[in-house]
């Protein structure tokens, strides 16, 4: 049996149908209507956050944070999902790359210090929690406290992760959340906006809206970034499962760390970091010895991907790069193993055994 690299989270379809039955009787099918509250609701108590805005997709997420904060450039990770930078490049960022550390994948607050040294030209950072693990919170907020900049979290990995018992989404000026079907809680599409400022929440839920104001009259320029009744539907469905399946995904992530350890390297975890086991990420020094573990996973049927590569300092080479050795070099050499709520602990075993033999 093929073990795949993923396996979106499937709704309950009887449950889904009652809510959809609510969406045709009210007759209400968007524009912040009684499911996109209550789920707007369920997952503000749920993650433990204030000002959440749900919005069509993670990366108009991005694109709607930076608009709400004034953030017309940006320094940013190399090492992420291109929506991060590709999002900001759209918006008409001007975005620059600035390094990742070596033993955590996340952007250096040393390196980014010494950048904003070189050159303080820029509003904001946009960091990513790279894998659903937290960056550096507390260095990155006094680097930006020290030059002044707003921060901008791409938390799209990094659902109900905590830092100690604090929300990750509660640091920076504001995080973003994807729910595409392939992530750890999803709604179809989807994501969300958590805003540290009301008044920033406010705004942002006018920009979303075309700019409309709540009164109907017109603000500023907007754009339309609304969630739905039904993707909300599919979201209030699957978020009655949510903790045991968030559960299982970190069983299943132990379990791989456990037997990896000393085998391949792993990124380095905050330390006080709660785990969402939302990818299981391996790097593997050496171009040969990667392309041997992929082909043998292949050989076992089992799926596995290079991700995040090339490096996005290498993919948009026209935009400044402050030097980012480390992110080539992790791009390079890193493997996601698969890791799903549909996996069991056997199928991990099934996965490392062929990893260990290959090593
Ligand atoms: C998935 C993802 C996005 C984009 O989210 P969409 O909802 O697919 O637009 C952005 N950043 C990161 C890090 C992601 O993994």
């Amino acid at each position: 049996m093929m073990i795949a690299l993923n396996k979106p989270l499937s709704p309950d379809l009887t449950k889904l149908a009652a809510y959809l039955e609510q969406v045709n009787e009210s007759g209400w099918y968007t524009n912040f209507g009684p499911l996109h509250e209550q789920l707007t609701k369920r997952l503000e108590a749920y993650l433990g956050v204030e000002n959440l805005l749900l919005v069509s997709n993670g990366t108009l997420a991005l694109q709607v944070a930076c608009k709400t904060l004034n953030i017309n450039s940006a320094i940013t990770t190399p090492f992420s999902f291109v929506a991060t930078t590709s999002s900001l490049l759209w918006q008409g960022i001007d975005t620059a790359f600035s390094d990742i550390d070596r033993r955590s994948y996340n952007l250096c607050p040393k390196a980014l210090d010494k950048t904003f040294e070189q050159d303080n030209n820029y509003d904001g950072i946009v960091a990513t929690h790279v894998y659903g693990n937290p960056c550096d919170v507390e260095s990155l907020a006094k680097v930006a406290d020290k030059h002044n900049k707003k921060i901008v979290y791409d938390a799209a990995h990094a659902f109900d992760v905590k830092v100690g018992n604090k929300s990750v989404l509660n640091f920076g000026d504001a995080s973003t959340l994807s729910f595409h079907a392939t992530k750890v809680f999803h709604t179809v599409e989807g994501g969300a906006i958590i805003f540290k400022h009301k008044a920033d929440f406010v705004k942002a839920k006018q920009l979303i809206n075309f700019g409309l104001q709540a009164d109907g009259t017109l603000g500023e320029s907007g754009i339309n970034a609304k969630l739905n009744e039904y993707q909300c539907a599919v979201g209030l469905t699957l978020l009655d499962d949510i903790e045991s399946v968030i559960k299982h995904r970190a069983v299943l992530f132990n379990i791989y760390t456990d037997e990896l350890k000393g085998v391949v390297e792993l990124p380095l975890w905050h330390p006080q970091a709660s785990l969402n086991g939302a990818y299981m990420p391996i790097y593997i020094a050496g171009a040969r010895k990667q392309k041997d573990v992929m082909q043998a996973l292949a050989k076992n049927d089992i799926q596995c991907r290079r991700y995040f590569t090339p490096s996005l300092d290498l993919a948009y080479s026209k935009q400044k790069s402050f030097g980012c050795s480390n992110s080539q070099n992790i791009a390079g050499g890193i493997i996601c193993l698969p890791l799903h709520n549909s996996m069991s602990a056997g199928d991990v075993l099934t996965v490392t055994n062929v990893v260990k033999e290959e090593l």
